[in-house]
């Protein structure tokens, strides 16, 4: 069996280390590699500089889905993983050019604790008037998709849109909560809202069970993420390590993608192979653009799934040239607020151990669904623009104007994080429709079940494994 996987990222690289484990337990399986950059990992990407780990993409995974620590402990990476500082764990939302820290009780968007909810300066005495009420609000079944601003407006107002569901969500899907579908983002809370009318007794009550559960905790009492000591690339040079180096084609882009009449042909420069099956490791649009020809609906529907770019900027400081930072992790900046920064972390207080002492790492992340033209932007401004909003937001006091980086990072991810958007999940059910009626095709990927790694993560390993199981079905995986 020969299988292709297109697009060396998490996923398609998740994907080959199966097939390795395979070939290796004997299986006849024989994979390429193709990945159209100089190097593998997609968005994963660091760097050390003078001992300081600095994310280019990723910083880190929820520890809540294994697949990601589950691989690297296989990897022999289990001493490397670092969980999140959880005792400094605070985040703040800028109201106004001030850090406001969000309440306690606040389990994801949902207000939870009365007495907090009611001081916080968060929100307006309106919005915690329309908060409290919600408790009364009756079962609300909701046949069709909506947007995440939709049902959290619904239930909490507009307010609650801007200062939480907004800067919460564009810190992890760079989107827009007018854009995101609630089906696929927030599946439980449209349970809730069906099942209890009131997203917070739904929310309570679910706390209620979790408290009961056996299996209660994070994943062996690590923090809510995980990092690793030496930055993601160690996951990507140790799964690159366990594969054939001679599988492994680099600098090479897939250009065309065809079926023949007992597999697929696969284009790549002037050369054109056969192979049994296919695992499409490429963003969505890329995957479109070659199905196309394949089959024009499934292309169409791949192509036009939207994705947002996003930049990193990592600011390495003297510590002793700063003043006090706030307590906490960061802090998230509602689009409302007018600002670049969508978000800044506080590296050295998430993850301990990864900046020197005596340093201050700041990754501020940048872009979004609706502000890809600052991608066009050149480093020396996007670097300026940073350090002046650090400083309008800290104060000039916790970060001077004057006092300069001794290191500065800046990385664009054009067309990187997929969005979710209304309607994904009808979508998802016609994609997989159609890619079902192409035999040895599979598409992984963070457009499909999930964003982050461990979800990539996940995909890529179970799409390997259904190929194995399908073409070679004497030989077992494990
Ligand atoms: C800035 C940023 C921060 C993030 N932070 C987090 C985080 O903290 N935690 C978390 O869990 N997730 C985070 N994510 C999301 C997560 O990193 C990604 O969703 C995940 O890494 C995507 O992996 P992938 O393999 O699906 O795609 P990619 O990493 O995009 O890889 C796809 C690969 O396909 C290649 N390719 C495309 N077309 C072709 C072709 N025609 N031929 C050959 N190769 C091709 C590309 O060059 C690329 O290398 C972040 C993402 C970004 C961009």
């Amino acid at each position: 069996m020969r299988i292709a996987i297109i697009g060396g990222g998490i996923a398609g690289l998740a994907a080959a280390y199966e097939l390795e484990k395979a070939r290796m337990a004997g299986a006849p399986a024989e994979y390429t590699l193709f990945e159209q950059r100089e190097r593998l990992g997609g968005s994963l990407s660091s760097e050390i500089v003078g001992g300081a780990v600095l994310e280019r993409g990723p910083d880190s995974f929820i520890t809540e889905k294994t697949a990601a620590a589950e691989l690297c402990r296989e990897l022999g990476l289990g001493e490397e993983l670092v969980p999140s500082n959880d005792e400094a764990r605070k985040t703040h939302i800028v109201v106004h050019n001030r850090l406001v820290e969000l309440p306690d009780g606040l389990m994801f968007l949902v207000p939870t604790k009365l007495v907090p909810t009611a001081f916080t300066p968060l929100f307006s005495l309106p919005t915690k008037a329309r908060m409290a009420l919600e408790l009364l609000r009756r079962p609300h079944p909701n046949g069709h998709d909506q947007s995440v601003a939709e049902l959290v407006e619904r239930h909490f107002g507009q307010e609650a849109v801007d200062r939480l569901a907004d800067p919460l969500l564009s810190g992890i899907y760079g989107g827009d909560a007018t854009q995101l579908s609630a089906q696929t983002v927030l599946p439980r809370m449209v349970e809730m809202e069906t099942q209890y009318g009131s997203l917070t007794r739904g929310m309570l009550a679910a706390h209620r069970r979790m408290a009961k559960s056996p299996s209660r905790g994070t994943n062996g009492g690590g923090g809510i993420f995980t990092a690793l000591r030496g930055g993601m690339s160690q996951l990507v040079d140790a799964l690159v390590a366990r594969l054939e180096p001679s599988a492994l084609r680099l600098s090479t882009a897939v250009s065309e993608l065809r079926r023949t009449y007992d597999g697929w042909s696969v284009v790549s420069g002037d050369a054109r192979e056969s192979y049994d099956a296919v695992i499409l490791a490429t963003p969505a649009w890329a995957a479109g653009e070659l199905l196309t020809a394949v089959d024009a609906e499934l292309g169409e529907d791949l192509r036009t799934i939207p994705y947002s770019s996003s930049i990193t900027i990592n600011l390495v400081y003297d510590e002793n040239r700063l003043g006090d930072l706030p307590s906490g992790f960061g802090f998230l900046v509602p689009a409302v607020e007018g600002r670049a920064m969508l978000a800044s972390t506080f590296v050295h207080r998430k993850f301990l151990g990864r900046t020197p002492p005596g340093k201050a790492v700041f990754r501020a992340f940048l872009g979004g669904a609706n502000r890809a033209a600052l991608l066009e932007e050149s480093d020396e401004k996007l670097i300026a623009i940073v350090r002046r909003e650090l400083s309008e937001i800290l104060g000039a006091k916790a970060v001077p104007p004057n006092v300069a980086p001794e290191h500065a990072q800046v990385s664009r991810w054009p067309r990187a994080m997929a969005q979710y958007a209304v309607g994904h999940k009808a979508r998802m059910e016609r994609i997989e429709a159609r890619a079902s009626a192409l035999p040895g095709l599979r598409l992984v990927g963070n457009a499909y079940e999930g964003i982050g790694v461990p979800d990539c993560i996940r995909m890529g390993r179970r799409a390997a494994q259904e190929l194995v199981e399908t073409f070679v079905p004497a030989v077992g995986v494990e």
